[in-house]
């Protein structure tokens, strides 16, 4: 080491001694002078400054998202919580946004962006009608009928500390197509209700990917002048947008095309409606799609506007519970060709409340076990095979179904004369 050392010193003296020689030794003080001044300046110029107004602090940002509900009261400011919506942290620069980080809310509308240098930079969110966030083929979506998912942008705020920010953001009707959160939190709820409430094989039932064509205004699709279910897509027309029964019923059709691939598309369905009779594969399906909405969004009314079992019967909303065998045919049509009838009659084996002749509460669990079966099932005559081969009280089963006008039981036996032992 010394040895080195000393080998050094003695280069440098060599190197010295010969630009002394060869230019002289003032210039060589002057060269070295100056280069050290250079260096100098160009460690103030950029080190130092840099370290004070380019290193900026760490910034966390955490918030809760919420929006304007179908049930909006100005008095009471009754926002929701928007659970699920893919929510992105942007840059503002004037020109094109910097996208800095993403992530979804939770299911209590609450994001957090994880620790980062973004002190002293002005900011936004965008929150999109998605989930999960950066993904080609989302769980759930509602989309325009161009295929843009929604989004909607917050206002700029500027982070001058470091430490934690709070930004919350509250989506109203001050934003263009807002409504489309209300489609969305409709679709979220229903693979909620499933995964948290049906187990199948011990798992917790991943209901599928259900994506929505909505848009302001637009009341048909594809030539189609209503709401309506493919494998591929969920319309829903914009003057059923406030009925949340209307966007989960179309869910619940793909709910069990994604379960056991049944879709029945016939002339018999096409003008299907809840009291009419139809065909029994028509009134299966759409029964089951009547019947869903009733526990998703726990109430026993179907209804088309905002509120629930509220306005005129029978026209702005049906309440199936209340329906049973006691109504005149010409009013609610009866037997299972009649999607009501099948809606009604799933509501009172699933429901705990036993009015009537209804004498059985079982939960959604046998419902959807059969209902979601693959192969599937076709009409609620299959429906009531398996139920009777796998469920226990057949005769207070086929009790219930007769309360809702469908007889499957031999019925008179209830009226047979009491035997004393
Ligand atoms: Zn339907």
């Amino acid at each position: 080491m010394i040895k080195k050392g000393w080998d050094n010193f003695f280069t440098e003296i060599a190197f010295i001694k010969k630009l002394i020689i060869q230019e002289g030794y003032m210039s060589f003080i002057y060269r070295r002078i100056t280069s050290g001044l250079l260096i100098l300046f160009f460690l103030f110029a950029f080190i130092k400054p840099n370290s004070v107004t380019a290193s900026p602090g760490l910034v966390t940002i955490t918030g809760t998202i919420k929006f304007q509900p179908r049930n909006w009261n100005s008095t009471s400011q009754n926002y929701l919580l928007s659970q699920d919506l893919a929510i992105q942290l942007y840059q503002y620069t004037g020109g094109v946004p910097i996208l800095i980080d993403s992530t979804n809310t939770d299911s209590f509308g609450k994001y957090t962006f994880a620790s980062k240098p973004i002190q002293n930079l002005t900011i936004f969110l965008k929150v999109w009608t998605q989930y999960p966030v950066n993904t080609l083929i989302p769980e759930n979506s509602v989309m325009d009928t161009h295929t843009n998912i929604f989004n909607f942008p917050s206002d700029n705020t500027y982070l001058p500390n470091t430490g934690q920010y709070t930004k919350d953001f509250t989506i109203t009707d001050q934003w263009p197509g807002y409504e489309a959160l209300w489609i969305f939190q409709d679709l979220r709820n229903t693979w909620h209700y499933f995964y948290n409430t049906y187990y199948k094989n011990g798992n917790p039932y991943d209901s599928g990917i259900a994506n929505v064509i909505w848009e302001p205004g637009v009341n048909g699709y594809m030539g189609i002048n209503s709401s309506y279910t493919t494998p591929v897509y969920i319309f829903i027309a914009d003057n059923s947008k406030n009925s949340m029964d209307v966007v989960v019923h179309e869910d619940a059709h793909k709910v069990m095309i994604n379960a056991n691939g049944y879709w029945y598309v016939d002339s018999n369905c096409f003008q299907h409606s809840i009291p009419r009779a139809s065909d029994f594969k028509c009134a299966w399906a759409e029964g089951w799609a009547d019947f869903l909405p009733l526990v998703v969004n726990n109430d026993q009314c179907y209804n088309f506007g905002k509120d629930k079992c509220q306005g005129t019967a029978d026209q702005d909303y049906y309440n199936l519970e209340l329906h049973s065998r006691m109504d005149n045919w010409n009013d609610f049509n009866w037997g299972e060709s009649v999607e009501g009838r099948v809606a009604g009659a799933l509501y009172d084996l699933y429901d705990s409340n036993n009015e009537g002749m209804d004498r059985i509460f079982r939960g959604i669990t046998p419902i959807a076990n059969y209902a979601l079966k693959n192969p599937p099932i076709q009409t609620f005559q299959d429906f009531w095979n398996l139920w009777k081969a796998n469920e226990p009280d057949t005769f207070l089963s086929g009790l219930t179904l007769y309360w809702n006008t469908i007889m499957y039981i031999n019925i008179n036996q209830i009226y047979l004369p009491r035997v004393n032992k």
